[in-house]
């Protein structure tokens, strides 16, 4: 009896966007779930906290791939097909983005849609509209070809592929910088057009164009969108759907062992001793924290300890979380996201970001009530700088110098003072990331996706990388990488294989 009630057809391991997804979409099917979340509230990242007046968002700037109810995207549709459409408000953003340089005080601003953005970089960078034309075209080929190594499940006919998609196979192992500049797009052009490389973490030169065209064209022609009432919405809507329907969801139950017996997977211990049997895990948390912490390292395949070395973390965050007692129009700012770089070169900027006080990033800003308004400042630091500069002793000084000089920035960049104006101020680093998800040196955008352990090989291999019979990986760690809605389709992609494995289990 005892052993029935702990029995599971799936464990999910994590209750972020991907572990959240996996789990509703395996309920639905009828599957009699478990997902233990280590913290007190669903949604990993996706997230929000309250200081004062204020609620953050823990993470999100924008969702994208989501669209509308007239040109939906991918997680519109997904959403659609869990029943949360009508449950969740959200509300696009109608720009594209706006840069600030430091050094060579440019500034741009891009909007959605894809003649606007066009008309807008012709005025910008005159004679581009050419190179911009045969950008968007290859972007609409990746798009669709996409949709087919998701529909063939990384096994493609290349027949196929090669007949639809030439282009796309021509472009697919190059990084954007090539591409960009075999079909001659002025320099100006590219740069502006690559401002989004920090939303992935790598630099032109080194960036998929697949992975980077297929984001920067959703974010063009689809407005992104962010939840009314912050990203913790949507994560309290999933986690309400999975409850609602049966699936047990276990708070505050970090899972400390995962059991393999014969090469498979068993079961799970949590931290408080409690053991549940289940023949399929998904885990919406990373390779590394699997392999090398929670199994028997007697039962990891040497396979297993090469793939988690062979990976390299990506980048690591900060976050300046703004209360202003000040509105936007008070404040002189109307934009909603503000890139903020020293120079356009990505590559240079990337090298830069090595460096605790780089100063290079990315501002949202929304009115709060309508006197206030929140700011968010998020700067990435590549490498292991922090755990090299940073110790016990002077890890508030150099948060507070971090965060001081994010703001100064910001300010340097607009003209616009804002830090008369903070009621509330809070600091995330990567030790406050790496205690909230478990993440390696608190990583927040999984693995770093660079040169040939990219986008399009991550998707082709995967079917090679169950290194442990039945257990998959979700979420920003998973094969679709980091971001929102690469976790959120990617859980779902993860439940769908899971669903179809579990056909050959035997009683
Ligand atoms: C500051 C910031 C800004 C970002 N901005 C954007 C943005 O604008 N747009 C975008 O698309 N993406 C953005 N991202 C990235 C995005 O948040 C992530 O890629 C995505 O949320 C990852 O989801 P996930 O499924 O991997 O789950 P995660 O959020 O990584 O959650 C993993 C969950 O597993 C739980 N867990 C860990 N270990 C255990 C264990 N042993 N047992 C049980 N539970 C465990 C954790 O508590 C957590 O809840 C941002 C991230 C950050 C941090």
């Amino acid at each position: 009896m005892e052993e029935a009630n702990n029995t599971f057809d799936v464990i999910v391991i994590g209750a972020g966007n991907g572990g959240l997804v996996a789990a509703l979409t395996l309920q639905k099917k009828g599957k009699k779930v478990l997902l233990l979340e280590k913290g007190r509230v669903p949604g990993g990242f996706a997230s929000s906290f309250k200081r004062g007046r204020f609620e953050f968002d823990a993470s999100l700037h924008e969702l994208c791939e989501y669209g509308t109810p007239e040109n939906k995207g991918e997680v519109y549709y997904l959403f659609e097909s869990l029943g949360l459409t009508d449950k969740i408000t959200m509300i696009p953003i109608q720009e594209t983005f706006s840069i600030y340089t430091l050094d060579t005080h440019e500034q741009y601003t891009m909007p959605v849609g894809k003649e606007a953005f066009l008309g807008q970089m012709e005025k910008y960078v005159p004679n581009s509209t050419a190179s911009m034309l045969h950008f968007f075209d290859l972007c609409e080929e990746v798009k669709q070809a996409l949709a087919y190594l998701n529909e063939t499940k990384g096994h493609p006919d290349t027949n196929v592929l090669m007949e639809k998609f030439p282009n796309f196979m021509v472009v697919a192992p190059y990084s954007v910088q090539k591409v960009l500049e075999k079909i001659r797009m002025p320099i100006k052009a590219q740069e502006i057009l690559t401002t989004y490389w920090s939303y992935l973490g790598s630099p032109a030169e080194s960036l998929s164009f697949v992975h980077y065209a297929s984001m920067i064209y959703s974010y063009i022609t689809n407005a992104p969108v962010i939840p009314k009432n912050t990203s913790h919405e949507i994560s309290l809507t999933l986690s309400e759907e999975f409850t609602n329907l049966g699936g047990k969801l276990e708070y505050l139950s970090p899972v400390k062992e995962i059991l393999i017996e014969n090469g498979s997977v068993h079961g799970v211990i949590t931290e408080d001793n409690r053991r549940f049997l289940t023949k399929h895990i998904i885990a919406d948390i990373s390779p590394h924290e699997v392999y090398t912490k929670l199994i028997d390292q007697e039962k990891v395949p040497d396979k297993a300890k090469k793939f988690v070395s062979s990976r390299v973390l990506g980048a690591r965050g900060l976050c300046v979380y703004l209360g202003l007692n000040k509105s936007m129009e008070e404040l002189g700012l109307d934009r909603y996201s503000y890139f903020i770089y020293h120079t356009l070169n990505s590559n240079v900027e990337y090298k830069r970001m090595h460096n605790l006080y780089n100063g290079n990033l990315v501002a949202t800003l929304q009115n709060n009530h309508e006197d206030t308004s929140i700011m968010c400042l998020t700067s990435l630091l590549f490498g292991d700088v922090f755990d090299q500069e940073v110790t016990e002793e002077n890890y508030y000084e150099v948060k507070e110098k971090i965060a001081e000089n994010m703001v100064r920035s910001f300010e340097e960049a607009t003209h616009v003072n804002i830090h008369e104006a903070i009621e509330e101020i809070e600091i995330a680093t990567p030790v406050t990331f790496a205690r909230y998800t478990n993440h390696p040196d608190g990583v927040i955008y999984g693995y770093l996706a660079q040169g040939y352990d990219n986008l399009l090989p991550r998707i082709m291999n995967e079917p090679n990388e169950m290194y442990i019979k039945n257990l998959h990986f979700c979420g920003g760690f998973g094969s679709r990488l980091s971001g929102y809605s690469s976790a959120y389709l990617n859980g779902e992609q993860e439940a769908l294989k899971t669903f179809g494995e579990m056909k050959n289990d035997t009683i």
